[in-house]
């Protein structure tokens, strides 16, 4: 345990490059693995990442820092983000943004979790700008913080739409689960906060497209987990 437990170089090294990209893949989080033992001559086992990230995430306790493991929710595969723990709201955001850029960000995260499929358009998040009540913003303005905020991993965007970055998902999952209780919902098959979801309209559960598409892969027929009614979404 002791070994364990050994910060090295390479965890450093590993630490400081997944810092710069906020998040990654699980499959490039296993080459930076593996890439960083070799620089610095340690022991590897391609096996052993949890591990190694464990002895990083003791020695990031002090810090109120962890590197979480998640899912996206668009290919449904592992992600690493490294998540600050200090603070459990959007306060955590509130020294990049000014205080109309945070009041923008809350109603975009209203949208979204209010949202059936859990997207908000453009249209919807700028007619905001003119009604906000700490500063008004100029349409132009608006957008300008839009691409801030998928720069800076907070949302993502797909043809016009917007959602929540996973890297925001998996920093500010207690958050919205505490702040949208009864709103936000958990998925039925992994148990994390669910934004992209499909809902099941007879007992309102709730599941990831990629969970929804695992889940039935092998039924010819789809019913809900949870109520055994039939599932009328389009399977992805
Ligand atoms: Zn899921
Ligand atoms: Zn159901």
């Amino acid at each position: 345990i002791a070994m364990a437990a050994q910060m090295t170089d390479s965890h450093r090294r590993f630490l400081q490059i997944l810092m710069s990209h906020g998040i990654m893949e699980g499959s490039e989080a296993r080459k930076l693995h593996r890439h960083c033992c070799e620089i610095h001559k340690v022991y590897y086992a391609h096996d052993k990442l949890d591990d190694f990230i464990n002895t990083i995430n003791i020695h990031l306790q002090p810090l109120f820092m962890q590197i979480r493991k998640g899912m996206s929710e668009d290919d449904g595969r592992v992600r690493y983000a490294l998540v600050n723990l200090a603070e459990t709201e959007i306060t955590k955001m509130a020294s990049d943004y000014a205080e109309n850029e945070l009041e923008l960000f809350r109603k975009i995260m209203d949208l979204i979790i209010l949202s059936e499929n859990g997207f908000a358009s453009s249209t919807e998040i700028l007619n905001f700008a003119d009604q906000l009540k700490t500063k008004k913003m100029k349409k132009k303005e608006a957008e300008q913080v839009l691409k801030l905020f998928v720069e800076d991993k907070w949302l993502s965007e797909k043809n016009g739409e917007y959602t929540l970055h996973t890297r925001c998902i998996m920093e500010m999952e207690q958050y919205i689960l505490s702040n949208y209780q009864g709103v936000a919902r958990k998925c039925n098959i992994c148990h994390s906060l669910a934004i992209q979801s499909q809902v099941c309209e007879t007992c309102g559960i709730g599941m990831h497209l990629p969970c929804v598409g695992k889940y039935f892969k092998a039924q010819t027929e789809p019913h809900c987990p949870h109520c055994n009614d039939f599932w009328p979404h389009e399977i992805p």
